[in-house]
């Protein structure tokens, strides 16, 4: 596609569980439970919904004991492999390891004595198992916020090699990165900068990105522009909402740069007073319908002659407007005219065959 996106930028793998992460393998969609951990019914539930909607890896929270009990269940019972989210207690990450989580994310800015490190990373090799370096803004270390004034790229850099670094030192390479920051410009500037110093892959994000409207937005600018460059090997929207919408938001980040594709893509024409139909509508309810599809399947849904039997052609699928009717397309070719209902109702019959 012209170059972009550009060809990804090699690094090693590296398995959480089933999956595979790094260069050589397709960008993975991950999401993160905020149900609280202890309330296994209700976390296995919001895992199961994410896992429907396209999540492929999940990450629960581990704050205190209770969650670290629930966590043997939750490996039992998940459809896909989870990820504990340690921060401040090592002991909580041993814990999670015994539980048989297929990964660990620790935060360097508050995990950060080398001895507890080291008790960690030696549990997680004897498992198997990697270990993500989490760094984000909020929780940069105090002596680099000193440093460099602020949660700048190099900042965010230092305190993710420094962790690192502890890992190495126990001869653990299992190893993902990430440096999140609030704002893209600081998130894309910092893995520009670990990307030509290290070739373990990358976890990419926006942290604390906002609501799902402000943070959609941020996260596929700030994503977009690393992903086209290749750099990224699985990512995680955060978005202030249900956490079915991050991974939904992911997958059209991906989409939109042909690195995946997964479920049904509606074009549809942002209407004018052309249009012989209620595009918005009618796009709207064949995504809804077609929510659970995993299959790729293009569908154009057009107001119009105007753009409509172009945009048509090139779908699986198409409706078109005209003054007399909606025209079907299937596989590029006009196949019969009929009124919108009956029209619809045939291409979702279809859609659910292909
Ligand atoms: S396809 Fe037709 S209805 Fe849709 S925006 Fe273009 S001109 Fe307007």
């Amino acid at each position: 596609m012209n170059g972009i996106p550009a060809p990804r930028r090699p690094t090693r793998t590296v398995h959480v569980g089933s999956v595979a992460i790094g260069s050589q393998y397709p960008v993975k969609v991950q999401s993160m439970t905020n149900t609280p951990t202890h309330q296994v019914k209700a976390t296995l539930g919001q895992i199961e919904r994410l896992a429907e909607a396209g999540c492929e890896i999940v990450r629960v929270s581990v704050p205190d004991e209770a969650a670290a009990l629930a966590l043997p269940k939750l490996v039992a019972h998940s459809p896909v492999p989870l990820i504990a989210d340690i921060h401040f207690d090592h002991r909580l990450a041993l814990k999670a390891v015994e539980a048989g989580v297929a990964g660990l994310r620790l935060n360097p800015g508050n995990l950060r004595s080398p001895k507890q490190v080291a008790l960690v990373a030696s549990a997680a090799k004897d498992q198997g198992i990697p270990i993500r370096v989490g760094v984000n803004s909020g929780s940069v270390p105090q002596d680099l916020l000193k440093k460099f004034g602020e949660p700048t790229p190099s900042a965010l850099v230092e305190a993710a090699l420094r962790h690192v670094e502890l890992l190495e030192k126990k001869h653990f390479s299992d190893i993902k990165v990430s440096l999140k920051a609030t704002d893209v410009a600081t998130t894309v500037a910092a893995y520009r900068l670990l990307a030509k110093k290290v070739d373990y892959p990358f976890h990419l994000g926006i942290t604390e990105a906002g609501t799902a409207f402000t943070g959609t937005v941020k996260s596929a600018i700030g994503l977009g522009i690393l992903l086209a460059e290749g750099i990224g090997d699985t990512i995680r929207v955060s978005l202030a909402a249900d956490p079915v919408e991050e991974v939904r938001v992911a997958w059209e980040i991906l989409k939109s740069l042909g690195l995946r594709r997964r479920g049904v893509e509606v074009i549809a024409c942002p209407t004018c007073s052309r249009a012989a139909f209620d595009v918005a509508a009618v796009a709207g309810k064949i995504e809804k319908r077609l929510a659970s599809r995993q299959a790729p399947l293009r569908v154009a849904v057009m107001g119009c002659i105007v753009n409509g039997p172009g945009e048509a052609t090139l779908a699986d699928l198409g409706l078109v407007g005209t003054n007399k009717g909606v025209l079907l397309y299937v596989e590029g070719r006009k196949i019969k005219r009929g009124t919108l209902a009956e029209m619809t109702a045939e291409l979702l019959k279809l859609a659910k065959k292909k």
